[in-house]
């Protein structure tokens, strides 16, 4: 898989200078999620940039999960991370787990102590926080920073046994207080933590921090460009130095790029768990998250997913992008290749009254309208069908070519029908309409005695199937006026999913099963849902309608 879209990626070009200059004999990148939460689309972003640049350069790119927070962490994470980066098209060179290298994380901090560049501090986080400093005051020094040497190691030792509390004490790197950087100022790089680890269970109680493991976890993987995002530019002095200080064999290059925004949606594992815990939506793999496993099951396939992430590039500004662009790649993705059927959501029952009872026919339409080679399906017809409620006006207002009393329309790929009485429950709701069908019309035998301004469609009420219709919109509403500001559960959109019980033609889904995808005819792509479809009754949910206004 090479990176078809061509746009604009500085990483790459760093990577081909550097290729050039033998500096590397080849490259090794890695992706390194924390098993938190599931992936969204910003760490898709990532995957492509890390993956595709080992893949174009035969390079290596290792999947290895930081999992450094014992108590956020979780083997089913794991798991849906694997699957993910699997599905996207992926395969890694190596899995790796930051766990794995506690022994040697513990040694370097030793190391470090060693050579009085870490020392255990026993301020309380609020008076570390005070000692700490601002960006335009310098930071004060801990009475704890000239702890002999010895009595260090002792005390880390201590840490490590478990004989303090959490919080009681920690060891901080040793650099400088007054520096204008305020991640040089003796940051943590152990602190104690008595829980349970999904990997190492309880044999540490002391867990090192992201800034000291996550470079040493670079060098012993021997990355040649650690990518991440832009808010680490401010820890890149802090990376370089715990990887010159602990000594290690190699020297990788911490690279940043600007994260992926996207519009009307929330881009972090730690909100989208707090949209899962609340309830707002049905778990991770729900529809609206912008989760891999939400767009999976929505209906998004793996190629617009790097299409989508290819053609928005990698550079250092950061921007927002406009969902409707993820669109645009599932409909260029889709449109070849989705076969066509006929659903109605929300049907209204027509009767043909000069049909004969008891017939019925075999129509045969074409698959894909836009490519004959996909031939032809057989539709079943016969005396009753289904059509839109929308389809019907009892009185049409301007403009409506659709059906009302006296008007004749085209049934797609059928008859001209005309509409002659409606019939009403006692409410006085529409309950059938009642036409005739005129057999000269029918499709495909070159009838030219008249026209039709309208096309509708229609299943036949006597062998279709039930199914029922997931409609989404977006799940936050960020770009109304008066969410400016707010926090994101407030800006929850109440109508996001709106679900409407109807039938589907029969021959077309004979065979379907979950994750299949339909362009259904005037509605859009839909995908078959894993969780809600039964044996009576197909679930679809809808990925996209067929047309948007937005143009690459
Ligand atoms: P989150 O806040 O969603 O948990 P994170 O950055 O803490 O995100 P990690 O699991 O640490 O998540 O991320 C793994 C990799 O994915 C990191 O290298 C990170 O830079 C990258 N990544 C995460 N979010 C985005 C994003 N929105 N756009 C691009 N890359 C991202
Ligand atoms: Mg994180």
């Amino acid at each position: 898989m090479t990176n078809e879209i061509n746009s604009s990626n500085f990483i790459r070009n760093i990577v081909i200078e550097d290729l050039e200059n033998k500096k590397h004999d080849g490259i090794i990148t890695r992706f390194p999620p924390e098993p938190n939460g599931y992936l969204h689309i910003g760490h898709a972003k990532s995957i492509v940039l890390n993956f595709g640049l080992a893949n174009e350069f035969k390079g290596k790119a290792n999947l290895r999960f930081d999992d450094t927070n014992p108590t956020k962490e979780d083997t089913e994470y794991v798991e849906s991370i694997k699957d993910d980066v699997k599905w996207l098209g992926y395969k890694w060179d190596e899995l790796f787990f930051a766990s794995n290298y506690f022994d040697v994380m513990y040694e370097k901090a030793i190391l470090l102590i060693n050579k009085g560049l870490a020392y255990v501090c026993d301020l309380t986080p609020e008076e570390m926080k005070e000692y700490r400093g601002t960006l335009t005051t310098p930071g004060k020094e801990s009475p704890y920073r000239n702890r002999s040497i010895e009595e260090n190691l002792d005390l880390l030792h201590k840490m490590k046994k478990g004989e303090f509390k959490d919080g009681e004490k920690v060891l901080r790197a040793k650099i400088n207080m007054a520096s204008a950087n305020i991640n040089m100022r003796d940051p943590i790089i152990y602190r104690i933590s008595h829980a349970s680890h999904h990997n190492t269970g309880d044999s540490w109680c002391i867990y090192p921090m992201y800034d000291f493991a996550h470079p040493l976890e670079d060098a012993i993987e021997n990355i040649t460009h650690s990518v991440c995002t832009l808010e680490f530019e401010d820890h890149r002095p802090l990376y370089e130095w715990f990887v010159r200080e602990c000594e290690m064999n190699s020297t990788p290059r911490q690279i940043e790029f600007a994260r992926l925004n996207i519009t009307n949606t929330v881009m972090s594992k730690r909100k989208l768990k707090e949209l899962v815990d609340n309830n707002i939506v049905d778990g991770w793999d729900d529809p609206r998250m912008p989760t891999i496993a939400g767009l999976r099951r929505k209906g998004y396939t793996p190629e617009s997913i790097r299409n989508f992430c290819l053609a928005i590039g990698v550079s250092k500004a950061s921007s927002t992008v406009d969902s409707q662009m993820l669109d645009f790649f599932i409909r260029e993705d889709l449109q070849p290749k989705a076969p066509s059927a006929m659903a109605v959501m929300k049907p209204l029952k027509l009767v043909i009254t000069n049909y004969p009872e008891g017939q019925s026919e075999m129509l045969p339409i074409e698959n894909n309208a836009k490519d004959e080679s996909q031939g032809l399906r057989e539709v079943s017809f016969s005396r009753e069908l289904y059509i839109e409620r929308e389809d019907f006006m009892e009185v049409p207002v301007k403009k409506y070519f659709r059906l009302f009393p006296g008007n004749e329309v085209r049934l797609k790929g059928a008859y001209f029908v005309k509409c002659n009485e409606i019939i009403k429950d006692e409410n006085g709701e529409v309950t059938e309409i009642h036409c005739t069908y005129d057999i000269e019309t029918k499709s495909g035998s070159g009838f030219t005695g008249r026209k039709v301004k309208g096309t509708i469609h229609w299943v036949d009420a006597n062998n279709c199937k039930p199914a029922e219709f997931r409609l989404f919109e977006p799940l936050i509403l960020d770009d109304a006026p008066e969410n400016e500001g707010k926090h994101f559960l407030e800006q929850i959109n109440p109508n996001s999913l709106e679900v409407l019980n109807g039938f589907i033609e029969i021959t077309a889904v004979k065979n379907a099963s979950f994750g299949d995808k339909y362009q259904l005819f005037r509605h859009g792509f839909f995908n078959v849902d894993n969780k809600y479809t039964t044996e009576d009754k197909l679930s679809f949910n809808r990925i996209v309608s067929l047309k948007s206004s937005f143009k690459l």
